[in-house]
């Protein structure tokens, strides 16, 4: 049997999804997570679960509703879960009657009972389920209650009914009748209305010529064929909320009390900047350091007793240098900041758990819409601080091509979790006072020239547009905090193997590239090592932020590219082999000054991403020119913007 798992985003689906076949998957508040296709089987028997996408309707606007369509249409569906929200009962059965059209068996699972006791909201699963003709059960994922009458219910009593009720006047509903009738295929009244909206996607596709009837159905209706279904939809949904859900007067939202403050017109933004900044102060600040700083001590120990251990069990000096200045040595530099990510992963998750994040995405939608991005582009930003290549992905919540475009370029100008190592290693030894201040200083830096750059492609490029903000604001609620613990062990472990694979194998190559000349001689002085060389070539394009060519720090920079952490792995192990104690006492690392280091910082931060990224981009682009455009803007703009500081940054130094 195959079960879809259809619902508005935010109304539990994903949760559901995990209570239903026990697998473990994300739960964030952000729409857009739920991408991909996950399936499951159902717990105590053997049929297969399809999470779909969270959608609003079945129009043709978006990446998840045409998921949800093809799917529909494609796949046979033997029963659809329709999961309800019911403190937004009516938003969510606008997506029910477009479902019905279908004609495939459903169940509907009313989440969110909790929520709705709390609210004063009354729902009479009994009415509701008649008013609709569609078996309801009331559950709630969070308490868990409900879910294993709805097991029962999907085993051993299947619906199997698809005789759903005829919700549109006539003529229209007789149009549909007879254009369903002429038409070969399952799904005939989905596709009849399709027909008559003339649906961009899929009208062109069926062969049947339906003008008449349209003309005939504008002249009686004197609107739209869209509009008319939206409206008697609409005017059913009220008739149905009419006859279940009855609410009592609505107590002040503890949400509204508290929005009063953290959204408040003056505040909202003032607010939002000082929880990033203790963020960042908690993260890279004196804690996230301590706790490095214990993490860094172990692991030096640990190099120390193998290195000895190494050359008293007789290793080679080759093998011990391999392992210990190479392996080691770059690894170890990246997992040290397994703290500080730790910390950064957990207070954004708790942000977005407890409904902070959505709602302050909201606010700043005014703010975007200014400079041509839509509110929505605040989800993958800030899902960027974790991860560009989520992040990238998460923008297709965006409706408008053109703002989603924009948001994909601007997405990994976010420090990502990977650069904060780089930020942390510099922002410590060179402005020792101030880390958390100078690490949160590159994420607003960030944050400008996102809007700046917006700002600049919109006059240049693009007309002003902006998609709505559709999603449902959820309520402050306590963060669940296996779920946020759950996500930030995810995060942190994929950061983890990410050092043991990727990271791993380009010490390797970048040792072995140290170690030998061109003439593959084994061991030479660093300067002539093949990497050495590579760097020269490239170390023009440097020297305007860091005021000398240094080929240590442009092979450094260009492994940014295999993956951001690895700058910092690639400084650790050309230091190491050079012979420095620490990277900035290195003879190759000491022409650094606060202000190239700031440079340094923002080059890395805003040049071409990671090639995962990468690979993200040209996906969410469709085509590599736009792609490589992309990245080429990206690295001007940070090459621009790191020489801009160094300069500006060195006359402030001559004058101190
Ligand atoms: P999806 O976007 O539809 O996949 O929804 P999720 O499963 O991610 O749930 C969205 C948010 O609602 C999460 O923070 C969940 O913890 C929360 N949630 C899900 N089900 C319930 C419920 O029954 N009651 C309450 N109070 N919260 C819930």
């Amino acid at each position: 049997m195959k079960i879809a798992l259809i619902g508005n985003q935010n109304s539990g689906k994903t949760s559901l999804f995990n209570l239903l076949t026990g697998n473990n998957q994300k739960v964030g508040n952000w729409p857009g997570v739920t991408l991909e296709r996950k399936t499951g089987i159902l717990r105590t028997s053997n049929a297969e679960v399809i999470d779909l996408p969270g959608i609003y309707s079945l129009s043709p606007y978006s990446h998840e509703e045409n998921i949800v369509r093809r799917f529909l249409l494609e796949e046979k569906v033997d029963l659809i879960i329709n999961i309800i929200d019911s403190t937004a009962i009516e938003r969510s059965l606008y997506l029910t009657t477009q479902l019905f059209n279908f004609n495939i068996p459903m169940v509907i699972a009313l989440n969110m009972t909790d929520l709705a006791f709390e609210q004063g909201i009354r729902i009479d699963v009994n009415k509701l389920s008649k008013a609709l003709s569609v078996p309801v059960v009331p559950i709630s994922c969070l308490k868990r209650t409900g879910i294993k009458d709805l097991i029962m219910l999907i085993t051993k009593d299947t619906p199997t009914s698809t005789n759903y009720l005829t919700i549109y006047s006539n003529p229209l509903q007789e149009t549909i009748n007879k254009t369903a009738e002429l038409l070969p295929i399952d799904a005939k009244e989905f596709l009849a209305i399709k027909l008559l909206e003339n649906d961009i996607d899929l009208a062109p596709r069926i062969d049947l010529d339906v003008s008449k009837d349209i003309k005939k159905l504008n002249d009686h209706y004197k609107l739209g064929i869209s509009e008319v279904l939206a409206n008697e939809r609409y005017n059913f949904i009220e008739k149905v909320r009419d006859i279940a859900v009855s609410s009592r007067e609505k107590p002040k939202l503890l949400t509204d009390k508290i929005d009063r403050i953290l959204l408040n017109k003056y505040l909202a933004i003032p607010i939002f900047i000082i929880i990033m900044l203790l963020v960042y102060f908690l993260a890279a600040g004196p804690v996230g350091m301590f706790l490095s700083s214990l993490v860094e001590q172990g692991f030096a120990a640990l190099n120390e007793g193998l290195a000895t251990f190494l050359t008293n069990v007789g290793a080679s000096a080759w093998s011990v240098s391999l392992v210990v200045d190479g392996i080691l040595t770059g690894v170890t530099s990246i997992l040290s900041f397994v703290p500080q990510l730790l910390i950064l992963f957990f207070m954004i998750d708790i942000l977005e758990a407890s409904g902070y994040m959505s709602r302050i995405a909201f606010f700043f939608d005014r703010v975007f819409r200014k400079v041509g991005l839509s509110g929505k582009a605040l989800i993958p930003f800030i899902i960027g601080t974790g991860c560009s290549v989520p992040a990238i992905m998460a923008s297709r919540v965006i409706e408008d091509e053109r703002e989603r475009k924009l948001t994909v370029l601007l997405t990994p100008f976010i420090p990502c979790g990977a650069k904060l190592p780089i930020i942390t290693l510099f922002a410590a030894y060179f402005f020792p006072d101030s880390m958390g201040l100078v690490s949160a200083s590159l994420y607003f830096l960030s944050i400008i020239i996102i809007l700046l750059t917006a700002l600049l492609l919109k006059r240049i490029l693009y007309k002003q547009k902006y998609s709505p903000f559709i999603q449902e604001l959820p309520t402050y609620k306590a963060p669940n905090m296996r779920y946020v613990l759950r996500d930030t062990g995810h995060k942190t472990w994929s950061f983890i193997t990410n050092a043991g694979s990727v990271i791993l194998f380009a010490s390797v190559i970048l040792w072995l590239l140290l170690n030998f000349n061109w003439k593959m001689q084994f061991g030479v002085a660093i300067e002539k090592s093949i990497l050495s060389d590579i760097g020269r070539l490239f170390s023009f394009v440097f020297y305007p932020f860091l005021g000398t060519n240094s080929w240590a720090a442009a092979v450094s920079i260009i492994q940014g590219l295999i993956a951001k952490e690895q700058v910092v792995s690639s400084l650790s192990i050309i230091a190491k082999l050079s012979g420095g104690n620490t990277i900035f006492e290195s003879p190759l690392f000491n022409f650094f000054t606060p202000a190239s280091a700031y440079a340094f910082m923002a080059f890395n931060l805003f040049s071409a991403p990671c090639f995962g990224a990468i690979g993200a981009m040209n996906h969410e682009f469709g085509n590599r020119r736009t792609m490589i455009k992309a990245l080429l803007l990206q690295t001007i703009a940070a090459l621009v913007i790191a020489t801009l500081i160094f300069q500006v940054g060195t006359f402030v130094e001559g004058l101190l």
